[in-house]
């Protein structure tokens, strides 16, 4: 028999998966560039954006190498801003090792303690930073991303479809519903929230009247008699309304067994999502707009929702979404990620939801923008019968088709340029 050293071994597995990725060029400058352990060496030069406007703003981040490998991300929704903290940013970033994706992470956020890195946008750009430094780092060692989290536990991830139905009775709900059905969902989500409802007494009150609530009831009951009873069907609050409209509206849907009610109230007061959740039957739902681990403690401590929903593009990013969903784990509350973004957005969140036992469902939210998702990445479309295969491709796993992606682009925001 052949004997081989670590070394060789090492050597002839890395090679053939980044010659599937690189050119074969890269991957021999990046040998040559890697220490006697074969642990590829190499430093940060760059980090660019784009930005584009789809459900919301979403930045796009690339890392650029001095091996010439870049890895991409993506933030969104606070993503607004975002650019310029991502090119503040670089002052840590540049010459570091991409391969700490944690360490630099953590340099960031606490560089940033006193500049707002306790949320909002200051976290969204250093979500799209982490998120493109695992895709990176996944392609310098020849690895899909779930690889680099711990491995999978499932080949395949389930995906809900948010209907961005703004009534649910209307000829739109019509067209979409057998079309959800069509592509083989095993989920679907639904708004109740409406700012123009007659039956509302007062514009900036958000507590419902029993006429809003008949409206948010009829709704729920058209919804569920129009798609397949095996069909699991959440509802979104979007954080609008009061404590007692959230617990009349979670009592009144208790006869539907939604999958969920999401966010009956805003998220910051936990006590009173804790009190919704502990009145009724309905499984309470929340955390999109929560950040890093800090955000979840006390809604996890205090049992205050049924199912949390971190979005990944920008809670912090994929360790931390999983870091997340373990917390959670503890406290036997699934997983079911919040999802708005763009195929790479999406396929970066599977690969955490492919990572973590807890895994519930994840959302998918392009439904009025199918030509541009099926277009946006290299490999066409990624959701096959309501699911996701993750892919065993290195890093994340999908390409930008720039063509498709530039149509979206926020006029005036630079593509990727250098920063000089
Ligand atoms: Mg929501």
């Amino acid at each position: 028999m052949t004997q081989y050293s670590r070394r060789s071994l090492l050597k002839g597995a890395a090679l053939p998966a980044l010659g599937t990725f690189a050119l074969p060029t890269l991957a021999a400058a990046i040998q040559t560039n890697s220490s006697p352990q074969q642990r590829p060496r190499m430093k940060i030069t760059d980090i660019r954006t784009a930005q584009v406007n789809v459900h919301g703003p979403q930045t796009h981040v690339r890392v650029y190498t001095d091996s010439g490998l870049y890895g991409q991300g993506e933030s969104t929704d606070a993503a607004v801003g975002t650019a310029s903290l991502v090119r503040s940013f670089r002052r840590i970033l540049i010459g570091q090792d991409p391969l700490n994706v944690e360490a630099l992470w953590e340099r960031v956020r606490v560089s940033g303690i006193f500049a707002g890195a306790q949320g909002g946008q200051y976290i969204t750009a250093l979500t799209g930073i982490e998120i493109a430094l695992w895709d990176l780092a996944g392609k310098i060692l020849g690895l899909p991303v779930y690889q680099l989290l711990g491995g999978k536990f499932r080949d395949k991830v389930r995906i809900y479809c948010d209907s961005d139905m703004d009534d649910p009775l209307g000829p739109e709900s019509d067209k979409k519903l057998p079309w959800i059905k069509s592509k083989g969902f095993t989920a679907m989500k639904i708004d109740l929230d409406e700012a123009k409802d007659p039956a509302r007494f007062d514009s900036v009150n958000w507590t419902a009247s029993n006429g809003e609530i008949d409206r948010m009831v009829k709704w729920v009951a058209h919804v569920r008699e129009s798609i397949p009873k095996e069909m699991d069907l959440a509802c979104d609050m979007h954080g609008r309304y009061d404590a007692p409209t959230g617990k009349k509206v979670a009592k009144a849907l208790e006869p539907f067994r939604l999958l969920w009610l999401e966010e009956p109230v805003p998220p910051e007061d936990i006590d009173a999502m804790a009190d919704i959740r502990h009145s009724t039957s309905t499984p309470i739902c929340c955390g999109e707009n929560l950040y890093m681990r800090w955000g979840y403690t006390e809604l996890l401590q205090k049992q205050a929702a049924d199912i949390i929903m971190p979005d990944i593009q920008k809670v912090g990013g994929l360790s931390e979404a999983k870091k997340i969903a373990n917390m959670a784990q503890a406290y036997y509350i699934p997983f079911a990620p919040h999802c708005v973004v763009s195929p790479i957005g999406q396929m970066a969140s599977a690969h955490v939801c492919a990572a973590v036992p807890n895994f519930l469902v994840c959302e998918w939210h392009w439904i009025n923008h199918v030509d541009l998702w099926t277009t946006f990445v290299k490999e066409g479309e990624i959701i096959v019968n309501g699911y996701i295969t993750v892919t065993d491709k290195p890093g994340i796993g999908v390409e930008m088709d720039e063509d498709a992606a530039k149509k979206a682009q926020i006029k005036g925001t630079p593509w990727f340029e250098p920063n000089l």
